[in-house]
């Protein structure tokens, strides 16, 4: 569903992806790992458009996409929306709607987007704050949710648009340490169910786990690509070996 080649992207003087091709297949996890600063969070916005390369090509589901060049705009505008409804986003920040109940922020995109009528987009919003085992919450706003149930909900939000592929941004990075595992085994089940998934995380234990193939980044380019098998056991570049003592 994802194919990335030649991606480049700089904020000001700083070019934070400086090459990098990458491609994601149908009911695959890819695990994107790397140092803080290597540009992991940038590729992952550049997966939906959310940044837009500076060029490159980007193929999202079946829109493509040559980056860098500003000719026919709204046909940009229109590919690029749709290649947003095919990818949903978890932000390491949650990012729900404060004033809405957990159903409100799962339904708001079924609704508003997908036009939706309110009884069946109740219906989708309720069976997947089941699947994140909290259907119970459903008339809570978030202030009144822990760090671990919003994001389930920031999770079963992104179900309901039926993406194709779901983006993770470093899931679990602004939960305390106890609450990791309930998020991790939502997306551990999501794997279970065949989901394509791209995860930015520094939790080796679940990378190894849940990853068909990881992702190494350093300095803006992909330094190394391997199963999690191969890349835990016998990674074959000396700047994974280091990153992995350090993390471990
Ligand atoms: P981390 O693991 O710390 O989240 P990362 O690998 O995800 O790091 P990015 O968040 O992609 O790295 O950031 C790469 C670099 O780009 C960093 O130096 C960051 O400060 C810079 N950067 C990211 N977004 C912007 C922006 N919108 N404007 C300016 N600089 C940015």
């Amino acid at each position: 569903p994802i194919e990335l080649t030649g991606i480049r992207k700089a904020f000001g003087a700083l070019e934070v992806l400086r090459g990098v091709d990458l491609s994601v297949e149908r009911g695959e996890v890819v695990v994107l790992m790397g140092p803080s600063g290597s540009g992991k969070t940038t590729l992952v916005r550049c997966m939906n458009l959310l940044e837009e390369p500076d060029s490159g090509h980007v193929r999202i589901c079946d829109c493509a996409f040559s980056c860098g060049t500003r000719s026919d705009r709204r046909g940009r505008a229109r590919l690029m929306q749709r290649a947003r409804q095919q990818t949903g986003m978890v932000f390491q920040q949650f990012n729900l709607f404060p004033h809405m109940t957990a159903l409100g922020n799962v339904i708001e995109g079924p609704r508003q987007v997908r036009n939706l009528p309110m009884a069946e987009a109740v219906a989708l919003g309720e069976r997947l704050l089941d699947r994140v085992g909290l259907v119970d919450k459903r008339d809570v706003h978030p202030s009144r949710l822990s760090g671990g149930q919003k994001q389930r909900v920031a999770i079963a939000r992104a179900l309901a648009m039926e993406p194709e592929v779901v983006l993770f941004d470093e899931p679990t990075s602004a939960l305390d340490p106890e609450l990791h595992a309930e998020v991790l085994e939502v997306i551990q089940e999501l794997a279970g169910d065949g989901m394509t998934m791209v995860i930015v995380t520094h939790e080796t234990h679940f990378a190894r786990e849940v990853a068909d193939r990881i992702v190494f980044m350093d300095g803006g380019v992909v330094v190394e690509e391997a199963t999690a098998e191969a890349f835990f056991t016998r990674p074959s570049k000396e700047r994974v070996r280091t990153f992995l003592r350090l993390v471990d």
